[in-house]
């Protein structure tokens, strides 16, 4: 399965918990993993608070100065910058599923991350089906 995304900014942070939810729902999964990959060198994956967006403000701001997308770069393409912020933040996610739900806590969301947009972009979802937990 594949979650297509439309980023709208240079960088930005997308909230898909309820996309990916969906396709759990559709998908009748009770108890397995789900898995998230981004087909991306510059984008990436995480899981942070949702409930408050102030937080993936203060993340994007954090990334943006330590990784500015003006410096000494090498690549000619001109957005290193937004390949290094994909490597520190990571492309992949692993997430339980338990009685139909992601096993996210209360405050966590799943944000894909744009880091060179606007593009459209693509999130590959995988399920492991049947995955019983808290038996030894
Ligand atoms: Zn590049």
């Amino acid at each position: 399965m594949i979650l297509t995304i439309k980023s709208k900014a240079k960088t930005e942070f997308i909230d898909i918990t309820s996309d990916v939810q969906q396709l759990i729902n559709n998908a009748g999964i009770t108890d397995g993993l789900c898995l998230l990959f981004v087909p991306h060198t510059t984008a990436a994956i995480t899981i942070n608070e949702s409930a408050d967006p102030s937080v993936k403000a203060d993340i994007l701001s954090v990334l943006n100065k330590i990784v500015p997308w003006d410096a000494n770069y090498r690549h000619l393409e001109g957005n290193s910058s937004a390949h290094v912020k994909s490597t520190i933040v990571g492309v992949s996610e692993l997430i339980a599923v338990e009685n139909r739900r992601l096993l996210l806590g209360t405050w966590q969301g799943i944000f894909f991350c744009e880091f060179d947009g606007p593009r459209t972009r693509k999130v590959h979802v995988r399920f492991l089906r049947d995955v019983p937990f808290g038996c030894a």
